[in-house]
């Protein structure tokens, strides 16, 4: 269901209205969005703009988690904290780990000899077993901030497998997702089904010992055709026993959705590699906006192209940080009268805690203010 939230969002007309948060909450921050008193005096002359910001939109709880772990290493164990791929897909969030004394390496080989005491944190995408194992060979100290939804269906995959079954998984070729779960059994167990086309033509050894799972971040809708067509083909095709596309991908799919049709351009705050955020993009223009775009930061804004609009959805992907979200209202506040209207679609209460070994360490909101702002 959508509860649009504008100025009077929680229950009072007046400007002095009160969130019992504190401050805290996503409604209080979108509330500061829209009440700058600086911006007010220079509106007069801007064109009139509504922007449909998702809520849910943005860092959802396994990339949260996969960020805290390498801010955290960071305060126990001091830098270099090597990080394994990109930790979550975000070329702001790396670099902002970076500045703190991350070190981003693809594989383990990369990390010095005399550097195998530093921690190396695995991302949150997931890996194949031979990445563990190899730390362990090589003596190495890892963190794996493996999100725990990704890791549960490496279970589904694993349970697949043990009940006999080929396992076809659903996802894109090449995403480090669905290399981490491929590498969770032997070669050859798992048939990659990238689109409707490889369903349609997968030949089975047997068409009766088939069990799916599908990467965590795909277009519900677009997965659910596939998975049509195979149900057709193999009636006896055995289900995962949870759900593998994940909470925050359906819901941020869902706010996009909603908040599309009419909309003159929608934007997905969101890196180009960032298989949730290329979703929003598809749906937000399935569902009826004028035009749809990714953007990374406020400085990719085409601001030639977009021209005259009035409506604007705005959402961000799993990977995305919210003070990218801000600066981007900030660039449309600069051109425009803006008014915030928050689309409230879901309430999501997912916190996902860090492994054991982290947490004797206090996690500030200032460790998080260069992801988050401050809040
Ligand atoms: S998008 Fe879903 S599966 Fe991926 S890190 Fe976030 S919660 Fe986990």
């Amino acid at each position: 269901m959508l509860a649009h939230v504008g100025l009077t969002g929680w229950g009072s007309s007046g400007k002095d209205a009160q969130c019992p948060c504190a401050g805290n909450c996503e409604q209080s921050k979108d509330k500061m969005l829209q009440t700058r008193p600086a911006e007010a005096a220079t509106t007069k002359t801007k064109p009139p703009l509504t922007i449909r910001l998702c809520q849910p939109r943005g860092f959802c709880a396994g990339v949260d988690r996969a960020i805290q772990i390498v801010v955290l290493a960071l305060k126990k164990y001091g830098a270099p904290v090597y990080v394994r791929h990109e930790i979550v897909h975000n070329r702001y969030v790396v670099e902002g780990l970076q500045n703190l004394g991350a070190v981003f390496i693809e594989e383990l080989s990369e990390i010095p000899d005399d550097h195998h005491h530093c921690p190396v944190v695995f991302s949150a995408h997931g890996v194949p077993k031979s990445v563990p194992a190899d730390a362990v060979e090589r003596n190495l100290f890892y963190l794996d901030a493996t999100c725990p939804l990704v890791s549960k269906v490496h279970k589904q995959a694993i349970r697949h497998h043990r009940h006999g079954r080929h396992v076809l998984l659903i996802g894109h070729a090449g995403h480090p997702e669905v290399i981490g779960t491929m590498g969770q059994l032997p070669e050859g167990a798992v048939t990659l089904i990238d689109t409707e086309d490889d369903a349609r033509t997968f030949v089975p050894a047997d068409p009766e010992a088939l069990g799916f799972v599908t990467q965590t971040t795909l277009s519900v809708e677009d997965t659910a055709h596939i998975l049509e067509a195979l149900q057709e083909r193999f009636p006896a095709m055995q289900a995962p026993a949870a759900e593998s596309i994940c909470y925050a991908t359906t819901n941020r799919q869902e706010a996009v959705k909603e908040t599309a049709p009419g909309a003159d351009l929608y934007l997905v705050v969101g890196a180009p590699n960032s298989s949730n955020s290329r979703r929003l993009v598809e749906v937000a223009e399935r569902a009826g906006a004028r035009m749809s775009l990714l953007v990374q930061r406020a400085s990719e804004i085409p601001w030639n192209e977009i021209g005259d609009i009035a409506t604007l959805g705005l959402s961000a992907g799993a990977s995305a940080p919210e003070i990218i979200v801000d600066e981007i209202i900030d660039a449309f506040r600069a051109r425009f009268d803006v008014t915030v209207d928050l689309a409230v679609t879901a309430t999501e209460t997912e916190d996902f805690p860090v492994m054991r070994v982290l947490r004797d360490v206090e996690l500030t909101p200032a460790d998080m203010a260069f992801v988050n702002g401050e809040r």
